[in-house]
């Protein structure tokens, strides 16, 4: 779904890069937040700097100042966007006193996670609150400081910073105040606030040699309910974390609920939209990659002049690991994902990993996320799992709290698999793009008692070098080898006991490069970012016509053409077959276009399915529904199963979905 789609693409909290984290200034903040009237009263401690000063949001005001215990004069000294610049007169070194408040901005709810991503204004309200480091709500020493935040609030709200719970005072009877008090000892980059009409809910795990792990839920009491089941995932994720990277850098992990649908990744929490947190595979996926951020993006910092490579490396230990072991299946489904969102990207917008520093826009998202995750999968094909895991404890042990770069991941997997990677690295970090790699010739014959078959790969210049999976056909049998080239074009010579029929190149999708159109099967997103979509509807019953119609205005972006089934050919953009189950099998006929796929026939009230479909031919897909009511069921989901060929629905729930197989063209073997 778009925003969720949106939230499995998280943001880690961005931490700028910064060559040292030695000694870091504190901040010393007390907060008094009242939602209800969006007030917030502070009092800060800080060192001053050379030239104290700070930026603060426009809606709040200095007060006074003392340095050193006396008081100190201050000013204005300008605007910086939403904020006022702050100068305050006092010696380098002189221990600071900022009593500072106003009434913040009340929280936007038409904010999502796209609009979230920039810097935000901190907001208030009493269903949530939510400051974000972004937003100048505090005067910050430096660009990396430790903290120590003393939050009050009423009696019915609970919040929260990233750090150790040390102090909590709960009220009584819901009279007087919440009060919480969290440190935060290693350096960050700012302080993210939230709090709301929470129920809290706790977890202890004890940890040999250590204060136990103190997991927590802040959910609003219409989701409460699900706190068990994200206490015990998240006990169990920084369990198996621990166990594969090292141990869990923090003594906290909270699950936040919020009243956006955003989903942020912070140290020692993740911040979730509350209607997200309902979603059953938020627990299962999600959750997983927010808590592995803790290692990377939060434990480790990225080097983000260089890339980020944090994005990548927790896409691929999280969300990809669990494709792994659900199924082969099911990671080659997220493999080829990558691909096909790769495919999407117009070259121009292909940068490299060098430069990738958050997700933007999707075009970032499918280089950042998905071609870094198949790098480190290629990086494990190429020194095995083993190597792999040592390589990544040995980067974990050597950079937890400090800035790191590519070069020092390479610099650990080398060392721990006793092998150079500098060619490898080079050309999938440093190089934009991929690789277009083609078989150009299969060509077999008998010799020395079995046969041999030279195959010659040609491939875009520059070249890469590169270790391509071939899979060979013989009869019903199939085995896979693989060729090592680096030229634009080259010829291996295999032994084979049998004459083989046909070669495939990658079928199981493990390389890196543009697919070629018969690996790429067609999927619904096809057909909702149309430019021009067109749009046949079959059958003359009014109601069913018009259901077909407000499907059809739902499901694509750009409002469609009503055409006759007799105009499909006289154009090639995308064109959607829609109606009620006689109507289109008629039409399907009439079209000279195959019948409804076996997989889906007679399942649910509606089917839906792409048509894979020659070359130059306008692509088709077909919605098939049993009456108008089945239509109308499916206006509010359909858009949502845009990465699908095809579905079949009970009513609004779909019951059946999947991807057409596109294994790649066999190429045959000639003799
Ligand atoms: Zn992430």
């Amino acid at each position: 779904m778009k925003a969720l789609r949106a939230f499995a693409a998280c943001v880690v909290c961005a931490l700028a890069a910064a060559p040292a984290l030695a000694r870091v200034p504190q901040l010393e903040l007390d907060l008094r937040l009242d939602p209800a009237s969006r007030e917030l009263q502070a009092s800060a401690r800080l060192e001053a700097g050379a030239d104290p000063g700070f930026a603060l949001y426009r809606s709040l005001a200095v007060r006074s100042v003392s340095a050193d215990g006396s008081a100190a004069a201050f000013e204005r000294a300008g605007r910086e966007g939403d904020a006022v610049l702050w100068r305050i007169h006092a010696r380098a070194g002189a221990k600071l006193r900022i009593e500072y408040g106003g009434v913040l901005p009340a929280l936007d709810r038409s904010l999502d996670q796209r609009g979230a991503l920039g810097a935000l204004a901190p907001m208030a309200s009493s269903e949530g609150s939510y400051l974000p480091a972004s937003g100048a709500w505090y005067p910050s020493p430096a660009e990396l400081f430790s903290y120590r935040v003393t939050l009050s609030l009423p009696a019915d709200q609970r919040g929260l910073v990233p750090g150790t719970l040390v102090a909590e005072q709960v009220p009584e009877a819901g009279t007087g105040r919440y009060r919480a008090t969290f440190a935060f000892a290693q350096p960050s980059d700012g302080i993210d606030l939230m709090a709301g009409p929470y129920v809290v809910r706790e977890k202890l795990v004890p940890r040999a040699g250590a204060a136990p792990l103190r997991l927590r839920t802040y959910f609003t009491p219409a989701i409460e309910p699900l706190a068990a089941g994200y206490l015990e995932d998240s006990a169990r994720y920084i369990a198996m974390y621990s166990k594969l990277i090292g141990a869990y850098p923090f003594d906290a992990f909270s699950v936040v609920a919020s009243p956006l649908p955003v989903g942020f990744g912070m140290p020692t929490l993740t911040y979730i939209g509350a209607e997200v947190l309902r979603l059953p595979f938020i627990r299962a996926t999600s959750l997983g990659h927010e808590v592995l951020h803790n290692w990377w993006g939060n434990g480790v910092y990225p080097d983000y002049a260089t890339g980020n490579w944090s994005e990548g490396l927790t896409t691929f230990m999280a969300d990809y690991a669990y494709k792994e072991r659900e199924s082969a299946a099911a990671a080659r489904d997220m493999r080829l994902g990558w691909l096909r969102d790769y495919a999407a990207v117009p070259a121009a917008e292909q940068g490299s990993l060098a430069a990738f520093r958050s997700r933007a826009h999707g075009a970032a998202a499918a280089v950042g996320y998905g071609k870094a995750a198949m790098v480190f999968l290629m990086l494990r094909d190429r020194i095995g799992q083993p190597a792999f895991l040592r390589g990544v404890r040995a980067f974990w042990k050597a950079e937890r709290f400090r800035v790191a770069s590519w070069a020092d991941l390479r610099a650990a997997f080398e060392r721990a698999s006793g092998r150079r990677l500098g060619g490898f690295f080079a050309q999938w970090v440093e190089r934009a793009g991929a690789p277009d790699v083609r078989i150009v010739r299969a060509q077999a014959r008998a010799a020395h008692g079995g046969y041999e078959l030279d195959l010659t790969l040609e491939q875009t210049a520059p070249a890469y070098r590169l270790r391509v999976p071939i899979e060979i056909v013989t009869g019903a049998r199939s085995e896979t080898r693989s060729i090592e080239v680096e030229h634009e074009r080259q010829t291996a010579t295999f032994r084979l006991a049998a004459m083989p029929d046909g070669v495939r190149l990658d079928p199981e999708l493990r390389l890196w490069r543009i697919l070629p159109r018969d690996q790429l099967p067609p999927i619904l997103r096809q057909w909702i970012l149309a430019r021009g979509p067109r749009l046949i509807v079959t059958g003359a019953q009014p109601d069913a016509a018009q259901a077909a119609t407000q499907l059809a205005l739902r499901l694509f972006e750009s409002a469609p053409r009503q055409i006759a089934a007799a105009a499909l050919e006289r154009g090639d953009d995308p064109a959607l077959v829609i109606g009620l189950h006689a109507d289109v099998n008629k039409a399907l006929v009439q079209l000279g276009l195959p019948p409804e796929p076996a997989a889906l026939a007679g399942r649910g009230s509606a089917q839906v399915w792409t048509i894979e479909r020659p070359p130059g031919r306008a692509p088709v897909a077909v919605v098939s529904a049993r009456d108008a009511a089945a239509l109308e069921a499916l206006a509010r989901p359909l858009p949502h199963y845009g990465a699908q060929s095809y579905l079949a629905f009970e009513g609004a729930h779909a019951i059946v979905r999947g991807i057409w197989p596109a294994p790649g063209r066999l190429t045959p073997v000639t003799r």
